[in-house]
């Protein structure tokens, strides 16, 4: 809040301008809500602004497939601004919302430094949730959680390190256990299809690309609270999603808390006051989401309440109490119990898009907002899967094949359809995996930069400062590059490479 007042106080020259007198729609957040919102707009008589934090949209229920080196990270994460470059009344800028003045209309956004507000007539808020630590926030260090671009690739890394440590460590006759475990926190969707994953890379695909260690003695462990596994799709679901993984070679260890975490292991706590120590190098947090911090901020302002998980309470219209102009969607509400599902996202846009166009129209008010619930799935290995659709249970082969049509159509872009159902087949019927590429930076770099009092803007020029024509230095070093460059043009162009010059001659 106090962001915002400073800059809308500030000067104007960080105001991006109105870009026109038609309405102006700001919405928040690349993801399901902000891109299906955006996109449910472009047939209106307005002017849509997206302003995220990543130049990107993402498919985050595929997230683990990068991390597991099944997909590259551009299948699952296309560029925003590609995919609504044919949209002409959408514009997308890239920062982080920093503030909303609900009074003034203003969106604030910051990047490395650079803040921008961005006015608007009606807002959609879709700044979704991130993982949450139950107030253990150091955990992250030693066991990211699986919500972003970054959070897979620096899991790929280690995960694949891992195996590439053991390695060393075992030819040098090391115990290598506490590398060949690997611990999965939360036996939710994404828990369970992190374990069913590295099972199967361990068991499946790299068994015959080492040399000191057995790969197939890597051990994969499954961590809950819960006394059951994927609690949202009732007992029968669970246990049977619980014998998959066992005969996969996943342990399921369940009524167990994670009470402390570090770099070479974790420990759990169980109900009957035991604890237990589990070496484990690497560690996936996978349980626990937390709503954007801007649910806070916009609560602070116009009074909704805060759940629990920091999640807003909205009007049955997806308004905020006093602020009918402004729309909230997707994984930062509380609304009725709805799951933090794509489609509650997708349809809550596109409500919030239709309420728009139709006050502009002037047409009455819309019913309040009503999801329909179109199933639940969760994939454990390759060629198994559940699913849940109404009261419709589905396991195994079929529940994989429904699993496959539906994400091959949610796929963002045909291309990306088409390569990821390459290399689908390449890890599904064959034994491959086609994104094994894993750098010391994707694992190290985040922690470095967190490490910086201001993160990536100290490492940049301070904005306005960078004045190029009155470096002198900058102008010496530039003219000679420029001559180094003519004379390299002409010695090619007069044919005098390779040829003695007549002073050589001499
Ligand atoms: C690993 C994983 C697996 C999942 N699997 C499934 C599944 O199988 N099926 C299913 O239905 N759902 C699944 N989900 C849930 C689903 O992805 C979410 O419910 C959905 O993404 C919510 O959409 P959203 O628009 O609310 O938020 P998001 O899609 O998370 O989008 C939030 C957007 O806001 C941006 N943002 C955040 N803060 C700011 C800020 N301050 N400033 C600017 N931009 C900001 C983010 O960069 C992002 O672009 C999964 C989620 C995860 C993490």
């Amino acid at each position: 809040m106090a962001a915002a007042q400073s800059a809308a106080q500030g000067s104007t020259d960080r105001f991006a301008e109105r870009r026109s007198d038609r309405h102006q729609v700001v919405v928040v957040g690349s993801g399901f809500g902000g891109l299906f919102g955006t996109k449910a707009l472009r047939r209106a008589d307005v002017d849509v602004t997206m302003v995220a934090k990543t130049t990107h949209h993402l498919f985050q229920p595929l997230l683990y497939q990068v991390a597991t080196g099944i997909l590259s990270e551009g299948e699952i994460a296309p560029p925003t601004r590609e995919v609504l470059s044919g949209q002409r009344n959408a514009q997308v800028l890239l920062g982080e919302v920093t503030g909303i003045d609900l009074d003034r209309r203003t969106v604030t956004s910051q990047v490395l430094g650079r803040e921008t507000v961005t006015p608007y007539d009606s807002l959609i808020v879709a700044a979704g949730a991130g993982q949450s630590y139950f107030g253990n926030d150091r955990f992250a260090e030693f066991a990211p959680g699986m919500k972003s671009i970054d959070d897979a690739l620096e899991l790929r890394g280690r995960i694949f390190g891992a195996f590439e440590l053991a390695e060393l460590g075992a030819s040098r006759g090391e115990n290598v256990d506490h590398l060949l475990t690997f611990v999965v926190v939360g036996a939710g969707p994404t828990g369970v299809e992190m374990a069913g994953q590295i099972a199967e890379l361990a068991h499946r695909t790299l068994r015959r690309d080492f040399r000191a260690i057995n790969t197939r003695e890597a051990r994969v462990v499954l961590i809950d609270a819960a006394p059951q596994v994927l609690p949202p799709f009732g007992a029968k679901l669970g246990e049977k999603t619980k014998r998959e993984l066992e005969k996969l070679g996943v342990e399921v260890v369940l009524g167990a808390m994670v009470t402390d975490l570090d770099e070479r292991g974790l420990e759990m706590k169980f109900k009957d006051g035991r604890v237990e120590r589990l070496e484990a190098v690497t560690k996936i947090w996978a349980a626990g989401v937390q709503g954007s911090p801007l649910g806070k901020l916009l609560a602070e302002q116009c009074g909704a309440p805060l759940d629990r998980a920091g999640r807003i309470g909205v009007n049955p219209d997806l308004t905020l109490p006093g602020y009918p102009e402004v729309f909230v969607v997707g994984d930062m509400i509380s609304l009725d119990n709805l799951p933090g599902v794509a489609q509650v996202a997708i349809q809550g846009a596109k409500y919030a898009a239709k309420t728009i166009v139709g006050r502009l129209e002037g047409k009455p008010p819309k019913e309040p907002f009503k999801y329909f619930d179109r199933g639940s799935m969760a994939i454990i290995s390759r060629f198994r899967a559940v699913a849940l659709i109404g009261k419709l249970r589905v396991t195994g082969f079929l529940a994989w094949l429904m699993w496959l049509a539906l994400h091959l159509i949610y796929i963002t872009g045909f291309k990306s359809r088409v390569t990821a159902l390459m290399h689908w087949a390449v890890s599904f019927i064959g034994r491959g995996r086609s994104e094994r590429t894993t750098t010391e930076q994707q694992i190290f770099a985040r922690a470095a930069l967190a490490r910086l009092d201001h993160g990536a803007a100290d490492l940049v020029s301070d904005p306005g400062a960078y004045d190029a024509q009155a470096d002198a230095a900058e102008r010496s070093r530039r003219e000679e590059l420029e001559a180094t460059a003519r004379e390299e043009a002409r010695l090619t162009d007069a044919r005098e490479r390779g040829t003695r010059t007549a002073s050589e001659r001499v």
